[in-house]
C-alpha cells in the first residue's frame, strides 16, 4: 500500500493512483465522522462491509444503465474505479423524512413525503456542506443544465432501483446521498454516478420493527452500529460468499436445487 500513489485522503475513504491511466483504487477505512467530523470513531469491519455493498449497488447499476465508476473489486477493502472529476455537489434523496429535513422545516421523521425530493448541497467541509438551489449551480457554474437534468434522472432512478431492492429485504429506503462526476472523451464529459452507496450515507430502517441499520446508529450514539452494517449485508446475501460478486438469483444452482 505504501509503494502507492496517495491521490487523496476523505473521512471514510483513500484513494490510490490506479494500475492504467484514468482509475484509482478506492480503499474503504473503518474510521466514521459525524456533524461535519466533530464526532470522529471507527466501526469495526465497516470498511469491509461498505466495500461489499457499494460494489453490489454499483454492479447492479450498471446492469440497469446508470453508468458509474466501479469496475471491479479488488479485496476485502479496496476497489478499482474510474477516475472521475468529481461535480461538486452533493445529491441527497429523500421518500421519508428525517435528519436535516425534519430539523430544518419541522417536519416529524418519519413521515412520508409526499413526492421523492432531491436536493443539493455544495460540497464543502470548511462551510459544513450547505444546501443550495439549483441556481446557484448554474449561477457558479458547478455543473451546466445538461449535466443537472441526467445527474437528476439518474438520482430518480437509482432511487426506484434501491427503494425496491431494500423492500425485498424488509428495509425502507428513508434517504441517500449520491456524488456524480464528470469523464472526458476528448472535449466531451459526459456524468456518472461515483464515491460510494452504503449505509454511511444512507438512512435505511427495518420495516417491521423501525430499527435504524445505518450511520445514525453511530450519529445518534444508539450502539451496534457494526451489526447494523453487517445485518445490511447479511440481508442482501453478501456474508456467505466472499470470493467475488454474488447473484441475486442463481439459475444454475436453483436448477440444481429442483433436480433440473
Ligand atoms: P441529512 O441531510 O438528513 O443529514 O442527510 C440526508 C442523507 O444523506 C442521509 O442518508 C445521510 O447519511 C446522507 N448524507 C448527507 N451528507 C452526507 C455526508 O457528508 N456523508 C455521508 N456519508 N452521508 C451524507
Amino acid at each position: 500500500m505504501s509503494r502507492r500513489r496517495q491521490i487523496y485522503e476523505g473521512k471514510a475513504k483513500i484513494l490510490y493512483e490506479g494500475p492504467e491511466p484514468g482509475t484509482l483504487i478506492q480503499y474503504f477505512k473503518d474510521d466514521a465522522t459525524a456533524f461535519n467530523a466533530q464526532k470522529k470513531g471507527t466501526i469495526q469491519g465497516k470498511g469491509v462491509i461498505n466495500n461489499r455493498i457499494s460494489e453490489y449497488v454499483f454492479t447492479r447499476l450498471n446492469h440497469i444503465g446508470v453508468p458509474n465508476h466501479f469496475i471491479r473489486r479488488l479485496n476485502m477493502r479496496e476497489q478499482l474505479v474510474r477516475q472521475v472529476e468529481i461535480i461538486p455537489i452533493e445529491v441527497v434523496v429523500r421518500n421519508v423524512a428525517a435528519g436535516s429535513i425534519s430539523k430544518r422545516l419541522g417536519i416529524p421523521e418519519g413521515e412520508p413525503l409526499p413526492h421523492t425530493l432531491i436536493e443539493y448541497y455544495f460540497k464543502d467541509d470548511a462551510l459544513g456542506d450547505p444546501l443550495i438551489a439549483e441556481e446557484h449551480i448554474a449561477c457558479f457554474g458547478w455543473a451546466n443544465n445538461e449535466e443537472m437534468q441526467d445527474i437528476s434522472a439518474m438520482a430518480i432512478r437509482v432511487n426506484d432501483f434501491m427503494c425496491g431492492m431494500f423492500a425485498a429485504i424488509n428495509i425502507r429506503l428513508v434517504d441517500f446521498k449520491l456524488e456524480f462526476g464528470r469523464i472526458w472523451d476528448g472535449d466531451y464529459s459526459r456524468v456518472i454516478l461515483a464515491d460510494e452507496i452504503s449505509p454511511d450515507g444512507c438512512r435505511l430502517w427495518d420495516m417491521t420493527t423501525g430499527e435504524k441499520l445505518d450511520k445514525d446508529r453511530f450519529r445518534r450514539d444508539l450502539g451496534g452500529e457494526s451489526e447494523a452494517y453487517q445485518e445490511v449485508a447479511r440481508r442482501l446475501g453478501l456474508l456467505q460468499d466472499d470470493n467475488g460478486p454474488s447473484e441475486v438469483f442463481d439459475l444454475s444452482k436453483h436448477r440444481k436445487l429442483r433436480g433440473k
